[in-house]
This record gives structure tokens, C-alpha cells and sequence, in this order.
């Protein structure tokens, strides 16, 4: 039977596609935005036939004011929102806190509104840094602190732990569970994308002439979001305490080019054919942030595996090429890339 959710975070590309399914399923969903005279209208817009099922909320994640207008009357939280930046922060604490604050924010208003289902997003960044021994790892793997990962992966992992840590020390029957995605891409909505979504983007509009020797992990926004509505609605000791990775497979950058060339021929003329080589993205790495965070990265397997959830969750992730081809059809169709 449908209910109330509350999707943080809904002007996002994960939280949008929550709230998608979520209507579609028949819920109601409260959704909160850092400013709603500018929001409201993007998200009436998408959903126009929403009408009362769709109530918008004025919350950030450093503020206490609206959250308990938020939660009022839901049976259940997805806390999308986090912060999500291109580039790397002067200062670590611009994401850190915010993760953290608004993860225990988000926890501690559900609470007091009586809410028992509380489903994180948290992310890979959680499970698969600072190990440099390791190159598979799964659900029951945790980021290592203690090495020196970058901003964003700590915010991850600090906002994760201390949830779980909140929980057990407060309310440890709450049905409180984690979705950990890899990176996300698939259809986008707007020009306002993702940024997962940019590295699809360069790859076709030909801003990478030279592919790096580095991979990642991709998974679908759709599936995230399948999974975030199946960790809500799932029998409460199925999913109480758990991770889901999310994660159809790992591939290197020059897979993901020859996907799309395969898949989408007629938008890949300027996808990049050549490798640039590694010596090239040190020398780069000196004077660009973005080079910096690829530096990190060369050669260096990740794979996260997604069969936990799969096999929990009870359904199957859509493939990687198949993502990666529905992405860049997406990104050409809305005008955000002319290929
Ligand atoms: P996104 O499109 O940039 O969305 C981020 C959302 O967080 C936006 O709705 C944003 O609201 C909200 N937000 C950021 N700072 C906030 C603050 N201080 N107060 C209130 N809201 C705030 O990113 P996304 O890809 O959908 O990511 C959503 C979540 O998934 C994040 O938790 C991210 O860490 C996680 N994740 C993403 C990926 C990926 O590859 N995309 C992978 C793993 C995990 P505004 O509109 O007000 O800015």
C-alpha cells in the first residue's frame, strides 16, 4: 500500500529519479529544497500531474528550520541530498560537515516525527578507498580513513558511519538501511546534470581528445533509485542494518568510448580513440584539479560488486553499455550535447 516519503535532496538527478518512481508507485512524497521560490516550480513542472502528491519544503542540511514540516506525516525517509561537487574544495570541511550535520539532521527529525524506515544514499566512496592492496570489493567493505582519501570520499564514509553509529546508539530497531552507489548515469532530465553525468558528457562532445589510463565503476539511476524504492519497501528485517551497493560493472574509460561507438554511431564522431599517456596526466596534474583527481586514479582497478543487492533486493541491474547508450541518446536529445 502506497504512503508519505520524504526524498531529500528532490531537484537532484538521483532524488529526482526517486520521487519519479516513487509517483509512479502511487506515493505521496514531501521533498525538501535549499530554495523553494527557485525549486518549486522546476519539480511542478516535471510532475505536473502530481498536484497534492507532491509537497515541496524549504530545508538545508546546516538548518534546522523545515525539517520537521518535512517529516510530518511520512512513513518513510530516502536522504538523497548531499553535496556533490565538480571540483575538489579548498577546504575538506565544506562537504564533510554538511554530509555529516545534514545525515544527522535528516535521522533525528525522522525520528522525532515517529518515522521508522530511514534509507541512506550513501556511496562507493564508502566502501572502496584507501586500500590500495584490494581491487574487488563488496558490501561488507569500508573505506579506510586513515589513508589520505579526498574530501569527497571522506564526507561519504564520515556521513555513513555516522548514521549507523547514530542508530545504534539511539534507536537500534529503526529500519535503517544504506544505498551505495558506484557512478551514476542514464537518461537525464535537464541541462542542470550530475557530476557523474559530466564524464559522459566529455567523452562525447570531445572535450577528452586523449582517453586516460583509468576506469570506474557504472551503475544506472534508474536501478539506484529501483533500489532505494525496493529498500523502503522491503520487509523491515530484510533490509534493517544493510548496504546496497549499487553496480552493473566496472570498465575501463576506453570501454566506455567504445561502447558508445558501438552503440551509438551516430553521435560518437568525436568520442576519443587515442590513450593519453599517463606521464601526460602527471605533467597536467600539476596546474589542473581535474588531472589531480585522474592522477590518483591510473591504471588502479575498483570493482564494486552489486550481486548483494541484486540477490537481496530481488531484481537486476539494467547493463552497463545499455546505460551508457540511453545517457548519451538522453544528453543529445535535450540539446546539453550537440555530437
Ligand atoms: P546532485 O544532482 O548534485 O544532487 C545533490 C542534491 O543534494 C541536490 O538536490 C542538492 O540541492 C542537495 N544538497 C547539496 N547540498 C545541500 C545542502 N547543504 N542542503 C540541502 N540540500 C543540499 O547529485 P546526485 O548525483 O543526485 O547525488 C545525490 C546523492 O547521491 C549524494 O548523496 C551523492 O553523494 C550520492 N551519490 C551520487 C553518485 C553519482 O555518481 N551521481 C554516486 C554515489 C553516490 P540543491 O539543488 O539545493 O543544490
Amino acid at each position: 500500500m502506497a504512503g508519505t516519503v520524504l526524498v531529500t535532496g528532490g531537484t537532484g538527478y538521483i532524488g529526482g529519479e526517486v520521487i519519479e518512481q516513487l509517483l509512479a508507485k502511487g506515493y505521496t512524497i514531501h521533498t525538501t529544497v535549499r530554495n523553494k521560490a527557485k525549486s518549486e516550480p522546476k519539480l511542478r513542472a516535471r510532475w505536473p500531474d502530481a498536484g497534492e502528491r507532491l509537497k515541496v519544503f524549504q530545508a538545508d542540511l546546516m538548518d534546522d528550520a523545515g525539517w520537521a514540516e518535512a517529516n510530518a506525516g511520512c512513513d518513510a525517509v530516502a536522504h538523497v541530498a548531499s553535496p556533490f561537487p565538480m571540483g575538489i574544495p579548498k577546504d575538506k570541511d565544506e562537504l564533510v560537515i554538511p554530509a555529516r550535520e545534514g545525515t544527522l539532521r535528516a535521522l533525528k527529525f525522522a525520528h522525532a516525527a515517529g518515522i521508522d524506515r530511514f534509507v541512506q544514499t550513501s556511496s562507493a566512496a564508502a566502501i572502496a578507498y584507501g586500500q590500495p592492496e584490494k581491487d574487488h570489493f563488496d558490501y561488507t567493505d569500508w573505506t579506510n580513513l586513515t589513508a589520505n582519501v579526498p574530501p569527497y570520499i571522506e564526507s561519504k564514509t564520515v556521513a555513513e558511519r555516522a548514521a549507523r553509529d547514530w542508530v545504534a546508539a539511539n534507536v537500534p530497531n529503526m529500519t535503517f538501511c544504506s544505498v551505495n552507489p558506484v557512478a551514476v548515469f542514464g537518461p537525464v532530465y535537464d541541462s542542470d546534470v550530475s557530476t557523474s553525468i559530466e564524464l559522459v558528457k566529455k567523452i562525447v562532445d570531445g572535450s577528452i581528445p586523449l582517453i586516460p589510463n583509468m576506469g570506474i565503476c557504472v551503475t544506472d539511476v534508474r536501478d539506484v533509485a529501483e533500489a532505494h524504492v525496493r529498500a523502503i519497501e522491503a520487509p523491515a528485517e530484510k533490509v534493517r542494518g544493510e548496504r546496497f551497493p549499487t553496480s552493473e560493472k566496472f570498465l575501463w574509460i576506453r570501454d566506455m568510448a567504445e561502447a558508445v561507438r558501438a552503440r551509438v554511431p551516430e553521435h560518437a564522431g568525436k568520442v576519443p580513440k587515442r590513450p593519453m599517456p599517463d606521464w601526460l596526466v602527471k605533467l597536467l596534474a600539476l596546474f589542473m584539479d581535474e588531472m589531480k583527481q585522474i592522477k590518483g586514479e591510473l591504471g588502479n582497478v575498483r570493482d564494486v560488486s552489486g550481486k548483494h543487492t541484486e540477490e537481496v533486493l530481488g531484481f537486476t541491474f539494467i547493463p552497463a553499455e545499455q546505460t551508457l547508450e540511453d545517457t548519451v541518446r538522453s544528453l543529445v536529445e535535450k540539446g546539453i550535447v550537440k555530437a
